[in-house]
């Protein structure tokens, strides 16, 4: 499943390719994926545009545009490949963009829980309105996430996987900086203090950046020979490490399953 980092590492493998260019054409080949895709608008506001720039939020992606910009996000097995025309090279192809004469963008999603929408230029959309701040941005701090926290009852790492709390972290980041900051991951999310919120938030910034920078920054690193966006592995501590021992003390690391998700860490160094 595309995470953060590999929609950051796209969103760069993207900005040399499209920004300052214009979408001379776009093809679609469903009327909807997770949801409609806005057909009409994105033919009369997006195609013939100049892009401006390429934002991140969380994961979704802004494609802007004077009057507003195209938004995507990856859904559960989404990738955009880039390739040599307008025509599909493979079966879940469902849109496809031109950018300039020789940059085709197809958007490729088997699964079908991505999504190819637009958002006007007030930047009002009402999947972006629910969600919280990115891990990224100044608003993700120790004292605002505190605050959200106050009185709520769930554990730590529900609260943080909760796109509306904060943006983007998926179960592998939120168990990989939980235990990077130490904290065991069924802790009240409530109960977490300053200090702590302070480290947390500085774990799951590293843990995001050294995801992005072992994904590279350009073309060649993101794109295969075929086309394909590299989905890389990342350098990983607990998540998946059932049973084997901890970096840090040795303890074999745990895993126990959370509605339904895996929750790795080690019962030894996350033991508050
Ligand atoms: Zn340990």
């Amino acid at each position: 499943m595309p995470e953060l980092p590999e929609v950051e590492t796209l969103r760069r493998a993207l900005l040399p390719l499209i920004v300052n260019k214009t979408c001379t054409a776009l093809k679609f080949y469903r009327k909807d994926i997770r949801f409609p895709i806005p057909q009409t608008t994105l033919r009369k506001q997006f195609e013939n545009q100049i892009v401006s720039q390429i934002q991140r939020n969380g994961k979704y992606l802004l494609l802007k545009v004077p009057k507003g910009a195209m938004l995507w996000h990856l859904g559960m097995s989404g990738r955009v490949a880039l390739q040599t025309s307008m025509n599909p090279r493979e079966k879940h192809t469902h849109a496809i963009f031109q950018f300039g004469p020789e940059i085709f963008l197809h958007f490729i999603d088997p699964r079908r829980f991505g999504c190819i929408l637009w958002v006007p230029e007030n930047g009002k959309h009402p999947l972006l309105d629910k969600m919280g701040p990115d891990p990224f941005a100044p608003e993700s701090n120790a004292t605002a996430l505190k605050n959200r926290a106050k009185k709520c009852r769930s554990p730590i790492k529900t609260f943080i996987m909760d796109a509306r709390r904060i943006a983007g972290i998926g179960n592998i980041y939120a168990c990989e900086s939980l235990y990077l900051a130490g904290i065991n991951p069924k802790r009240k999310a409530g109960r977490i203090t300053l200090t702590e919120w302070d480290r947390l938030i500085s774990c799951i910034r590293s843990t995001l950046k050294d995801s992005i920078s072992a994904g590279g920054t350009t073309l060649r690193d993101f794109f295969d020979p075929n086309g394909s966006a590299g989905y890389y592995a990342v350098k990983l501590s607990v998540y998946g490490k059932e049973g084997k021992p901890c970096a840090k003390c040795k303890t074999p690391i745990s895993r126990l399953i959370h509605s339904g998700r895996s929750t790795f860490f080690c019962v030894a160094c996350q033991k508050k």
